[in-house]
């Protein structure tokens, strides 16, 4: 069974996930990785390769996990209905865990 490195979704067979990716400083990372966190954290470089996506990867991620997760940018737009949200716990739960966990992997 594979988990996902950042999130923590589990999957019995996982052919589409990727399994390595690269840190801003270039060190390689093989951990199983779902396509989503894919998707949202990860961007290929002119080699083919997955990279941990931006100059800042924590700010990235966190920017990138927020507006998967709960489809509205953090940006503060000065309006109540665009300003305030209603989130599920387990929404609040994964994104979280997937932005910790992509921070941690940025180091
Ligand atoms: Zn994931």
């Amino acid at each position: 069974m594979a988990e996902c490195y950042f999130c923590g979704v589990r999957a019995d067979t996982a052919p589409a996930w990727v399994t390595e990716f690269y840190r801003a400083g270039g060190e390689c990372v093989r951990e199983p990785t779902c396509p989503t966190c894919a998707a949202v954290l990860l961007t290929k470089d002119e080699n083919g390769a997955f990279v941990l996506a931006g100059a800042d990867p924590v700010k990235e991620a966190v920017r990138r996990v927020a507006e998967q997760a709960f489809k509205w940018p953090l940006e503060a737009r000065k309006s109540d209905r665009l300003d305030f949200h209603e989130v599920a716990c387990w929404e609040i739960e994964r994104a979280l865990t997937a932005a910790y966990r992509a921070g941690r992997a940025a180091r």
